[in-house]
């Protein structure tokens, strides 16, 4: 099985949970073997964040679950709107199932196939400033820790402890335990009357902050090879207030745009195609304020380097700020800028990321866990500072024993952690870490 962008095939045995008992029994018999176990949703990651790192135990196997088959709607609260499902739930059936309750979720991004535990341990974010990743959307959740320890997690808890556990479970990469069922908050139905207008990057530039201030969602899709801009613009309107609306269907993915325009349709033409194509994406966070000097930049740079406009379109997008520690709009408000790469059968175009990477690396950009990423361990640490530190000693008393881990992450963040050696020598010990060049090079294998 491999992921979407077919990057990497996983070879872990998977066992699929077909009930809430079959993940604490997994996690224990782990805990008692000595081995490792983690959760996986539909691989739409663009770096191996979900295989268990070897525990190389002789008589016992490592293993995935799957929870495709965990996948139902638990309960649904009419007076408060609050949905509960089974983490196995993919995305574009929770929201079929809001719209005939007349809700959906407030936010939405460009697909809808992920799975509610891979959605929302992974920070996928939408494309508002007025609203932040799907994990702002929890009301609460259970997950299982390393201990074999069930947590009912409530999200609006003001218990100082049930905050600090919150902030770290709503956006951890299977890192601390394996998410069972999802509550979320859920908003009433709207549709989208959705603008796409060609712009100039100039036009983008003097316009930021009205631009994504005054509209409820915003897509700006730039084309390095036209210097152009698609700027897609969504209202919501809700359906009591527009009963009359000549308006396709609700949902967020029906959408009403205005005549279409020769340039829209070329450009999107290109979009499609790069989806068929399987880029690889690395989606980077600044600071809401650096996006004037972040675009200038960025034009500069494929005016510098005319072969890198092989590469198709970057697509920035807004978050409002959140709480959770490993995201990219932690208590501010954010803009991702996500770079999609054309993979050739040789390495030609393989140094792209790592170009953006270092253009942009004065200016402190955080990271999506679920793409591709050029950062160093060391850059890591520099960037998520505090923060880190927090989630590393949360990961510490949820998983004492390595259960979760991963390779790829512990790569990143294992040496981060000051007392991870001292703690499980045995654990520790089993880990080739790479050096920060092999990390960057992992998505040419
Ligand atoms: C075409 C495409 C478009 C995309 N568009 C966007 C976008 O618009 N915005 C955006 O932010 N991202 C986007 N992504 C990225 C995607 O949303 C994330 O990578 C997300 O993680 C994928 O969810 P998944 O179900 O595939 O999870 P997986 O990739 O399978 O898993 C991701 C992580 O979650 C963990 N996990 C999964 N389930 C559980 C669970 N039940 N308990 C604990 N941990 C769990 C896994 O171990 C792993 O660490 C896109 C990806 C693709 C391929």
């Amino acid at each position: 099985m491999k992921n979407w962008a077919r990057q990497y095939e996983i070879k872990t045995p998977i066992t699929f949970v077909k009930e809430e008992e079959d993940i604490p029994k997994a996690i224990k018999a782990a805990i008692s073997n000595g081995t490792r176990v983690r959760a996986m949703g539909s691989l739409y990651n663009f770096a191996n964040v979900v295989e268990p790192m070897k525990s190389g135990k002789l008589f016992h196997k490592d293993h995935l679950l799957s929870l495709e088959k965990f996948n139902k709607v638990v309960s649904y609260d009419e007076e408060t709107g609050y949905i509960t499902c089974q983490a196995g739930m993919k995305l574009k059936d929770l929201n079929a199932q809001l719209e005939l309750y007349g809700r959906l979720l407030p936010n939405y991004g460009n697909v809808d196939g992920q799975k509610l535990g891979g959605l929302i341990s992974t920070g996928t974010h939408g494309r508002s400033l007025n609203q932040g990743s799907f994990s702002s959307s929890i009301k609460s959740l259970t997950l299982y820790d390393g201990n074999g320890n069930k947590h009912d997690l409530d999200f609006d808890s003001t218990d100082p402890a049930t905050i600090e556990l919150c902030d770290a479970v709503g956006l951890s990469v299977g890192m601390l335990g394996i998410i069972s069922v999802i509550t979320f908050k859920t908003v009433p139905l709207y549709y989208l009357r959705m603008i796409n207008s060609p712009q100039q990057l100039d036009w983008v530039i003097e316009n930021w902050q009205e631009l994504n201030e005054k509209s409820d969602y915003v897509e700006i899709s730039y084309f390095p090879i036209l210097d152009m801009c698609i700027v897609g613009r969504s209202e919501k309107l809700i359906l009591a207030e527009h009963e009359n609306a000549h308006l396709d269907a609700p949902g967020p993915y029906k959408r009403n745009s205005e005549r279409p325009h020769y340039l829209k349709v070329m450009l999107e033409a290109i979009v499609g195609l790069c989806l068929e194509l399987r880029h690889i994406e690395m989606d980077i966070c600044f600071d809401f304020e650096q996006g004037p000097e972040f675009l200038k930049r960025m034009r500069q740079y494929f005016k510098e380097n005319p072969k890198r406009t092989v590469n198709p379109v970057v697509d920035i997008r807004c978050s409002k700020e959140e709480r959770f520690l490993l995201s990219g709009a932690h208590k501010r408000r954010a803009f991702w800028a996500d770079f999609l790469c054309i993979r050739y059968g040789s390495k030609k175009n393989s140094s792209y990321h790592q170009e953006i990477h270092n253009l942009f690396k004065d200016m402190k950009f955080k990271r999506h866990w679920g793409k591709h990423s050029c950062m160093t361990p060391e850059e890591v640490q520099e960037i998520y500072g505090e923060n880190l530190e927090k989630f590393l000693a949360i990961k510490q008393e949820l998983d004492p024993k390595g259960t979760f881990k991963n390779k790829y992450l512990e790569n990143l963040l294992g040496n981060c952690c000051p007392n991870s050696k001292k703690l499980n020598p045995k654990m520790a010990d089993d880990l080739p870490v790479k050096s920060s060049k092999a990390l960057l090079a992992d998505h040419d294998d």
